[in-house]
């Protein structure tokens, strides 16, 4: 559960270029859709943040690092090995060396929560192991989206330093493809999470670990950790069509 879409701080808004007319207009649509996306991704998390926390409470038998294991072997896979990793919701399935890795709390807990995000990142896994499409599309955009972060990462800067100078008119189609590349990434990024999550469901269900409630506050769980990855396609997304706003107005003068 760690793929985060760069988005483009508000400060940078002040250097957006805005095509002579109508700056107020502009400014107000970035805030907006820097508002509205920031406001939803904010109201996501922190239901999720909620959730988590009661659902932690509940207790299952065992404890999250048990639960990949079975799941796991279950699943017949032997070659990925359960990791603990610090810090708090950094839990993920790293293909690269074939590693479920939980965070301490998912990893020594046994509580509904943690067994929701265990079974969760083991659905990665059986992703990989039965060679789901998304997941390798995903897994293969990596290095495009890595070059379009930190491409985006200089214009800014040179956005700072002094945007008009070198002419916005380039400088804005370089944002435009940037941000359509991580656009396309936050996109191919729902199917692979929706599916891990409905793997994590069908095997809790048919493991017998849970009972009917049990089962409910996973399923939401999930639902909630698979919004914060909807709201980032929906922030940048909104973003993409800002800018492309922004071309199209400039193209129009
Ligand atoms: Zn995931």
């Amino acid at each position: 559960m760690s793929v985060f879409v760069t988005m483009i701080p508000a400060w940078l808004a002040q250097t957006t270029p805005t095509g002579g007319s109508g700056f107020m207009g502009i400014h107000m649509g970035y805030l907006l859709v820097m508002g509205g996306t920031m406001l939803l991704s904010f109201l996501i998390s922190s239901t999720l943040k909620r959730r988590f926390h009661e659902y932690s409470q509940i207790p299952l038998r065992i404890t999250g690092a048990q639960v990949a294991e079975l799941m796991l072997r279950q699943n017949g896979i032997y070659d990925v090995k359960v990791m603990h990793t610090p810090g708090h919701l950094t839990d993920h399935y790293d293909p690269t060396n074939k590693t479920v890795n939980l965070s301490e709390a998912v990893y020594h807990q046994n509580s509904v929560a943690a067994a929701a995000v265990a079974a969760h990142e083991c659905g990665h896994a059986v992703q990989h192991q039965t060679a789901y499409a998304w997941l390798g599309f995903r897994s293969r955009m990596v290095p495009m989206v890595n070059i379009a972060s930190q491409l985006m990462n200089v214009v800014m800067l040179l956005g700072v330093v002094g945007m008009f100078a070198l002419g916005n008119g380039a400088l804005i189609w370089v944002i435009v493809a940037c941000l359509g590349v991580t656009t396309a990434f936050a996109l191919v990024t729902l199917p692979v999470e929706f599916d891990a999550s409905r793997r994590a469901m069908v095997w809790l269900e048919s493991s017998g670990l849970a009972n009917s409630m049990e089962h409910d506050r996973a399923k939401n769980a999930l639902f909630w950790a698979a919004m914060t990855y909807v709201a980032g396609a929906i922030g940048s997304a909104a973003m993409l069509v800002y800018y492309l706003m922004q071309v199209m107005g400039s193209r129009r003068e």
